[in-house]
């Protein structure tokens, strides 16, 4: 199957129902086979009409759509909308903003917005490999994030603050190996023991590690070649230092405080997956590999606009 290879193809390609089905049929099921996600059977048949499937299985629910399973479960929001939408996110470097998308698609902001948060979970790595193997580096540092809409005038800052919170500078820990990928979480306080955790799920025994002085990371070197930055030395190791993220910092920052003018710490993670994903997909991957690549994790996930928002009985629609 032709596929498209730009923002303006992927619309054109994706305004034709059927180029989204197939589309969607070869990202979820390789053999090309249409299962039922009641029972798994493959005896199904395409309703044309309806843009659906019907099993045969005894059980409820036996017509289904293509959404079921996925991030994209439940919504109105047609494919042609969906997979344009997908695209922007994955291949827009600093982030786009709802607004944006909502402009570009002819949706709302408020379904934009809560598309986004859909898409940015199909962005979450679901990686469980430890960085700095094989006799990798890894750098571990730390930034905080927000806070500058404190000093907003005051209906200027509840425009852009839904909800309570979201004054505060929240702490993000980043562990990027050179060369490979990195990792963002958020944490609720620099102490050591937080630190160290996040260190040790993420990093192989025994790798490099550089970090800045911080007491938190102090007794790392039990289990790695942990060696801190000094910057009062003039005799640098010209390989202890946290470039790498400091630069990763820089791209996020740039893409949450213009882009997205403020973030709610609620919200943080969403938007640390997004940037993360286009970071660690960023070498030898085209905006279209990039797309299949989110595209391959929508399966198995959902969120609900109640789960996004904790407005419960409320929808974005
Ligand atoms: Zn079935």
């Amino acid at each position: 199957m032709e596929s498209p290879t730009t923002l303006q193809q992927a619309i054109q390609f994706f305004g034709e129902y059927e180029n989204c089905r197939q589309f969607m049929i070869a990202v979820r099921w390789p053999d090309g086979k249409v299962r039922c996600p009641q029972c798994e059977s493959d005896k199904v048949t395409y309703l044309q009409a309806a843009r659906l499937y019907r099993c045969y299985g005894d059980h409820p629910k036996q017509k289904f759509s293509l959404k079921v399973g996925t991030v994209f479960e439940d919504s109105p929001i047609g494919f042609d909308k969906w997979l344009p939408a997908v695209w922007l996110l994955v291949s827009c470097k600093n982030g786009i903003s709802s607004y944006e998308v909502a402009a570009a698609l002819g949706i709302t902001q408020k379904s934009a917005w809560f598309m986004m948060h859909r898409i940015r979970l199909a962005m979450q790595s679901g990686s469980f490999r430890k960085l700095g193997g094989d006799g990798g580096e890894v750098e571990a540092d730390e930034t905080f994030i927000g806070g500058k809409a404190r000093n907003m005038h005051v209906s200027k800052r509840q425009r852009r603050i839904t909800g309570t919170g979201g004054k505060d500078k929240t702490a993000v820990m980043g562990i990027l190996e050179r060369g490979g990928e990195v990792r963002t979480v958020v944490v609720g306080s620099r102490r050591k023991n937080v630190l160290q955790t996040e260190v040790k799920k993420h990093v192989e025994a025994g790798a490099a590690v550089y970090t800045d002085a911080l007491l938190s990371y102090d007794g790392l070197a039990s289990v790695y070649a942990h060696q801190v930055i000094d910057h009062a030395s003039q005799y640098v190791d010209g390989r202890v230092h946290t470039y790498g993220l400091e630069n990763f910092w820089s791209l996020l920052k740039r893409g949450i405080s213009g882009t997205y003018v403020s973030v709610e710490p609620f919200h943080l993670f969403r938007y640390l997956d997004e940037q993360t994903f286009r970071y660690n997909n960023r070498k030898d991957m085209e905006n279209a590999d990039r797309f299949k690549l989110a595209l391959s994790q929508i399966v198995g996930k959902r969120l609900t606009y109640a789960e996004v928002t904790g407005k419960v009985g409320e929808t974005s629609f």
